[in-house]
């Protein structure tokens, strides 16, 4: 036993070493970036299917390194929400898209653009996320019903009880929610009653197999369906053909996102796109 153990010790050790060792790294180099506010947002325009109007945009946090170039977030979000760093990034998401968001609002003359924010499990279970949202508010100008805060069921399924308590609280201050990749998880609409959702969000995996599979169709259909009942709008993410824009129009579901209405946009670019009032 004696020997086994040596020998995995030496098996594993330089191994587990190396990954310790890079991943404190790459906390560093995260850590690192924050500070140097290396981190941009874009955004991809929310559209009115039944017009094609924009309605509104979802921040999308990018990482522009020096070394590594544009980083997509699936690269560094999990390592944020691993070590907490996602708490202070967050804040910033929260603070740029809303300035941002109030900009256009005013450009436009249109208070009733949305901006939408991902907020990930742990930034949900922040103590202060309340007060953080209402200071951002204020500070930004952006009236609260403009703001949709996009969470997983994941992130309210960890203790129900609280995050409806949040949600609540939030809710009482006028903020809106959307639940990010519906279908993902295990719970029903039903099961969501308790929360205060205004938007559910149909992951892009089922807007794929809209046009290919029977099951697909009929999970999308029963979404709708339970949503309306409901009282709920439905945004479909992930559209990258005319098929499902199509399938999508014809069975009422409110907004689309994806690729094939555009993609997501610098600020200047989503500036130009909402300013030229062309619908996508
Ligand atoms: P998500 O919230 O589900 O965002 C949608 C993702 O799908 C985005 O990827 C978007 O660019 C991409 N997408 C949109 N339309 C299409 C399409 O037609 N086809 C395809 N293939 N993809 C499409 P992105 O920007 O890489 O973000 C990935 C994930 O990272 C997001 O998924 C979200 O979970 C997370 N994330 C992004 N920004 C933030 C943030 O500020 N805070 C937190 N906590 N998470 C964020
Ligand atoms: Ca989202
Ligand atoms: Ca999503
Ligand atoms: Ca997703």
């Amino acid at each position: 036993a004696k020997e086994r153990g040596r020998g995995r010790w030496e098996i594993f050790e330089p191994e587990l070493n190396e990954r310790a060792q890079r991943r404190m790294s790459d906390e560093t180099a995260l850590g690192a970036a924050i500070a140097r506010q290396e981190f941009l947002l874009h955004y991809q325009p929310v559209v009115d299917l039944r017009t094609g109007a924009v309605t509104g945009f979802e921040a999308l946090v990018r990482w522009q390194s020096p070394e590594r170039g544009l980083v997509p977030p699936d690269q560094f979000i999990p390592l944020a929400e691993e070590t907490g760093l996602i708490n202070v990034l967050g804040r910033w998401v929260l603070e740029e898209a809303c300035r941002q968001g109030r900009l256009w609002q005013l450009a436009l003359g249109d208070p009733t653009l949305q901006v939408a924010v991902n907020v990930s499990a742990r930034q949900f279970q922040q103590v202060d996320l309340v007060e953080q949202v209402a200071t951002v508010l204020r500070t930004t100008g952006l009236p609260p019903a403009s703001l949709l805060l996009e969470i997983t069921e994941t992130a309210v399924m960890g203790d129900p009880a609280k995050a409806a308590a949040t949600m609540r609280r939030l809710a009482a201050h006028g903020v809106r929610f959307a639940l990010d990749d519906f279908g993902q998880g295990y719970s029903s609409l039903g099961h969501l009653k308790r929360f205060p959702i205004d938007v559910v969000k149909i992951d892009k995996e089922f807007v794929d197999g809209l046009t290919r599979n029977a099951s697909d169709a009929q999970i999308v259909q029963a979404v709708l369906t339970m949503a309306q009942a409901l009282g709920l709008e439905v945004t479909a993410e992930g559209i990258e053909d005319h098929a499902q824009l199509d399938r999508l129009r014809t069975l009422g579901c409110n907004h689309g996102q994806g690729y094939l209405l555009s993609r997501p946009l610098p600020a200047a670019a989503a500036t130009a796109l909402l300013t030229a009032r062309t619908p996508l």
